[in-house]
């Protein structure tokens, strides 16, 4: 059994954040353990790499030099660095240096590798349960991620979203005069869709519940940032569904009339409808524990960031929005680290 200050649970890009803050506040390295079965930058480092991102390259610089621990300064070159920073880029590209600062900071805290299946708060200290091992921590820090959302459709054939957003991964499909369901108006969406017309798919249809949503970029700020369509999936959506249709592709409305006899004549969907937070380790004293958006707070001394546990804000308008990417975790962390530094149980 191992006694620790922090455990961070995670290591994609918000657990990387998450050690890199602790380590900036001053926490000792040997005081942080690190759990995650793989250290591969999370889904970022793992499914993403050939997905064109909705970030400028800036921001995700601004995530790279936040934290003097991840000393990016010092890291070699990466291909990131030669991107115009105005531009977008493939999430790959992001991934390289994620991976390497993953490395290093690996070697200056506790990394463990393993699956954390159950938390409980036992005299003023959690226990972390993994598949191999058991850890005391005054407190624990869930960076866990989220998984695609699903629907229900069992005729079809399902093409895994990874599978979708991914060219390479489309080819080792036989996709020859296949019907496919393509569900959503996402930013997902507007990147599997350009990727399936270039299968030999006979048909396209695409099921829409809401209008598309465009971000618009104002100087030090972006309206509908975190719900609007950005970088090439905007520029797609604009020119081809709410332009001219492509030829083998239709779009329906999920309440309209014809919605029931188009989805029984596909043979395969994809779901783009979102993401859900990833089952997090079981807390049998409490059954399922939700957190706090604006601070990121489970219970004392058990905090939440990433995707799974996006912070919530409202914008100039008034409208809120649940601020998701690299940036805005990093953003959560300085703002709120200081205060989950001083919520112990
Ligand atoms: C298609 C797509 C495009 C995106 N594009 C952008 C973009 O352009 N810019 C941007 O800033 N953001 C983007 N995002 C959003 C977001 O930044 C990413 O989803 C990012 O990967 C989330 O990071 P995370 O660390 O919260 O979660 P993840 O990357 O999912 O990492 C979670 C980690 O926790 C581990 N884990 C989970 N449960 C446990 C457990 N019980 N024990 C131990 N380890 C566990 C997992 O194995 C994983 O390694 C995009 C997201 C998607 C889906």
């Amino acid at each position: 059994m191992t006694e620790i200050s922090w455990a961070v649970i995670g290591a994609g890009p918000a657990g990387i954040a998450a050690v890199g803050k602790l380590l900036d506040h001053g926490v000792a390295g040997e005081e942080i353990v690190w759990i995650d079965p793989d250290f591969a930058a999370g889904d970022f480092g793992t499914k993403w790499h050939a997905v064109p991102g909705n970030t400028q390259v800036s921001l995700f610089l601004d995530y790279l030099n936040a934290s003097p621990s991840f000393r990016f300064a010092e890291a070699p070159p990466f291909e990131l660095n030669n991107i115009d920073p105005q531009q977008t880029c493939l999430l790959g590209v992001v991934a390289e240096p994620l991976v390497w600062i993953s490395q290093h900071l690996c070697e200056r805290v506790k990394p463990v590798k393993a699956v954390a299946t159950e938390l409980a708060l036992r005299n003023r200290q959690w226990i972390i349960r993994t598949d191999t091992d058991e850890i005391v921590a005054k407190n624990v820090i869930l960076a866990v991620g989220s998984t695609p959302k699903k629907l229900d459709h069992p005729h079809v054939e399902e093409i895994p979203i990874e599978v979708a957003l991914d060219p390479k991964k489309l080819e080792n499909l036989s996709l020859d005069g296949a019907t496919i369901a393509v569900f959503g108006s996402s930013h997902s969406t507007m990147v599997a869709l350009p990727n399936l017309l270039a299968t030999p798919a006979r048909k396209l249809v695409n099921f829409y519940q809401s209008p598309t949503k465009y971000a618009v970029y104002f100087d030090d700020y972006i309206q509908f940032d975190d719900t609007g369509l950005k970088g090439k999936a905007a520029q797609w959506a604009r020119e081809n569904i709410d332009g001219t249709l492509p030829e083998r592709l239709e779009r329906y409305w999920v309440n309209s009339p014809e919605f029931s006899d188009q989805l029984q004549a596909c043979t395969h969907a994809v779901y783009t409808v979102g993401f859900a937070r990833r089952q997090l380790p079981a807390t049998p004293q409490w059954g399922t524990l939700d957190y706090d958006p604006s601070n990121g707070i489970l219970a004392p001394g058990l905090f939440g960031v990433g995707i799974a546990f996006p912070e919530y804000r409202t914008d100039p308008f008034g409208a809120g929005q649940y601020r998701i990417g690299l940036s805005k975790f990093m953003q959560r962390l300085e703002s709120a680290l200081p205060l989950w530094l001083r919520y112990g149980a």
